[in-house]
């Protein structure tokens, strides 16, 4: 059967890789079990993505992911790492960097995330719900809010959700953010039988949706924003609060005590992790707007203005996972996941970085 895929890759722009995607007709076994390496390698111009010179151009695509595309009667989304001439990963693959933590020994500990993925939507270079001139009246209504001059742009968030429901993708829920125009989609554990979170595939699943949120707001004369502080003043940031779990840290024996120690040790490398959640991150982390500020590391059960937040329920169960606020809502979910993994799973707890 004949296939539109769409397949997607991250450029090589500083400081933060952007989606790039183009379309070929691939020819494979019908059905809905088609896996990534029944689809060929291609290349692309790897000069006009700021990943190689003009000389020696070529990049190669390998595909390591695959779901339906949901906006295409026989259509294919398809994740690729990028690979240099040599097959070797290219120095932009994040991707190849969190398969090799993995496979180093994080993967035996069975880790989980859930990622929270704040975000605005502009027209004409405003926050929807943002008049042509001054400000929309103070945040207070606008968080999880019902009704016209409350929320603004709901249609076209449900569009993105149900576009991610009929991808396949672990789209665990939405809602309206604290700022008018700003919006929330979370993806990754959603306790479903037979589904699993593991890092890889949340993060895939997270760079899909996020290229299907852009994708549909093309349609719509709209742009998705993912600028950490989009507005300045009195008006909240967008992050990607990260949620994670291993195996000891969900067993009710040793759950807390797991915890514990994963806090422990992210508290160590407070600077490695900020310096690894996405450009602009203290423009965010101020300390206000449900943040802890950039050179604070903090954590509490049910804080909302700490670093990394332990869920209320979790407490009361005594074991579950951790969310970590920090992350901003440009990150790389490659990143943050390996990041996360070395600190947390590394035999050795990380060294505390030496006084300044
Ligand atoms: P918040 O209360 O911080 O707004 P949300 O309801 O928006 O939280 O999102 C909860 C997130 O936690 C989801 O992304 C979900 O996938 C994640 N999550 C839930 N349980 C686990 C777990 N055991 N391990 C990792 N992530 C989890
Ligand atoms: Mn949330
Ligand atoms: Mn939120
Ligand atoms: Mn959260």
């Amino acid at each position: 059967m004949q296939y539109f895929a769409e397949y997607i890759w991250l450029d090589g722009a500083k400081p933060t890789q952007q989606l790039r995607s183009k379309t070929r007709i691939v020819s494979v076994r019908g059905g809905d079990a088609i896996t990534a390496d029944e689809l060929p390698e291609w290349s692309f111009d790897g000069s006009s993505t700021s990943q190689s010179d003009g000389g020696d151009s070529d990049l190669l695509l390998e595909p390591v992911r695959v779901v339906r595309d949901p906006l295409r009667a026989s259509g294919l989304l398809v994740m690729c790492e990028v690979l240099d001439a040599e097959g070797k990963p290219h120095a932009t693959n994040q991707r190849a960097r969190l398969r090799a933590t993995l496979d180093a020994g994080a993967a035996a500990q069975d880790p989980w995330f859930g990622f929270e993925q704040e975000y605005t939507l502009l027209s004409a270079g405003r926050p929807l719900g943002f008049p042509e001139s001054g400000f929309p009246a103070p945040q207070g209504p606008y968080y999880c809010g019902v009704g016209s001059g409350q929320v603004f742009g709901r249609e076209l968030v449900e569009q993105h959700a149900q576009a991610c429901l009929d991808a396949g993708l672990m789209i665990y829920g939405t809602n309206a953010e604290v700022m008018p125009g700003q919006w929330e989609f979370q993806i990754g554990h959603r306790g479903t039988e037979g589904e699993t979170a593991d890092p890889l595939s949340v993060a895939d699943h997270l760079w899909i949706a996020r290229w299907l949120l852009h994708r549909i707001c093309e349609a719509n004369g709209v742009s998705a924003s993912f600028e950490p502080k989009p507005v300045y003043g009195d008006w909240n940031g967008a992050g990607a609060h990260t949620n994670f779990s291993t195996l000891a840290m969900r067993d009710p024996a040793r759950g807390m005590a797991a915890i514990e120690d994963a806090i422990e040790r992210l508290e160590r490398v407070h600077d490695e992790h900020i310096a690894s959640y996405g450009a602009d991150l203290h423009q965010r982390l101020t300390g206000l707007h449900e943040t802890c500020s950039i050179d604070r590391f903090a954590s509490g059960v049910a804080d909302r203005g700490s670093s990394i937040r332990i869920p209320r329920s979790v407490a009361r169960q005594g074991h579950g996972y951790l969310e970590d606020r920090r992350p901003g809502a440009n990150c790389d979910p490659y990143v943050v996941c390996e990041r996360i993994l070395r600190t947390v799973c590394s035999e050795e707890p990380p060294r505390l970085a030496a006084a300044s």
